[in-house]
């Protein structure tokens, strides 16, 4: 029980006299109140309740509903504006994103940045996150238990945010966001839609770093997720 002690303790110096209870404490709880190791049923998920981005990582940064939870450094909720109009999503943090909590940093972070200036966007202005929050040891892929357990914040990401377009970063991505097993060439050859939200699809900036050839169908790839957005708003306007 000191475990939840600690938890329920740092929830008030959070939050005062409001408490915010992860669905996996409430069943950790559960547990330990009937001395069992095993329960059945539901409990509530108090997380899909957030009105903010901010509430939202508040809520959920202790996750461990996944065994990831329990091997990662940092919880990598996602960075960017509250307000974009762009999502950008990745399978899940690697090495540094877990160091820093914080998604497409280092060399890759850095080329991602340059390929959204080359369309007029800026890292400031998109969000940027991936599937999974927590990184998979030696970065493997995500495993289908994992990506259902973490693929409802990201639709709840989504639900805040409301974003206009997103673009998928790699095969993986793409992949187990669309759930299908088709070429990253077929995928990036289409504008799709995710949870009613069109999807553009392209490789990711650490594969572009091992394969320069790719930069160029990437550069034509950004040209036109630019150019579906600039539509998008255009429609919006008239
Ligand atoms: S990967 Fe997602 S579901 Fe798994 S522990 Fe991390 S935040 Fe929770």
């Amino acid at each position: 029980m000191s475990d939840l002690y600690r938890y329920f303790r740092q929830q008030k110096e959070q939050y005062g006299d409001s408490l915010y209870v992860d669905e996996n404490v409430l069943h950790h709880a559960a547990l330990a109140a009937q001395g069992l190791t095993e329960i059945a049923g539901t409990v509530t998920e108090a997380w899909k309740a957030s009105s903010t981005l901010e509430d939202l990582n508040g809520r959920i940064h202790d996750c461990q509903k996944c065994p990831l939870g329990a091997t990662r450094n940092q919880f990598v909720f996602g960075i960017g504006n509250p307000q974009a109009d762009i999502v950008l999503v990745g399978e899940a943090p690697g090495a540094e994103e877990d160091k820093k909590g914080e998604p497409f940093v280092g060399r890759a972070g850095q080329l991602l940045n340059k390929i959204l200036e080359a369309v007029d966007f800026k890292r400031e202005d998109v969000f940027i996150c991936n599937i999974l929050k927590c990184r998979p040891p030696n970065n493997r892929d995500p495993l289908s238990t994992e990506v259902e357990q973490c693929e409802p914040y990201l639709h709840k990401q989504l639900e805040l945010l409301q974003p206009k377009v997103m673009l998928a970063l790699g095969r993986i991505a793409a992949q187990t966001l669309l759930r299908t097993n088709d070429s990253l060439t077929k995928l990036r050859a289409d504008v799709h839609t995710y949870q009613g939200i069109p999807l553009v699809v392209t490789y990711h900036p650490a594969a572009l770093l091992r394969n320069p050839n790719w930069k160029r169908p990437t550069w034509e790839d950004v040209q036109k997720f630019r150019a579906l957005y600039d539509d998008i708003i255009a429609k919006e306007r008239a």
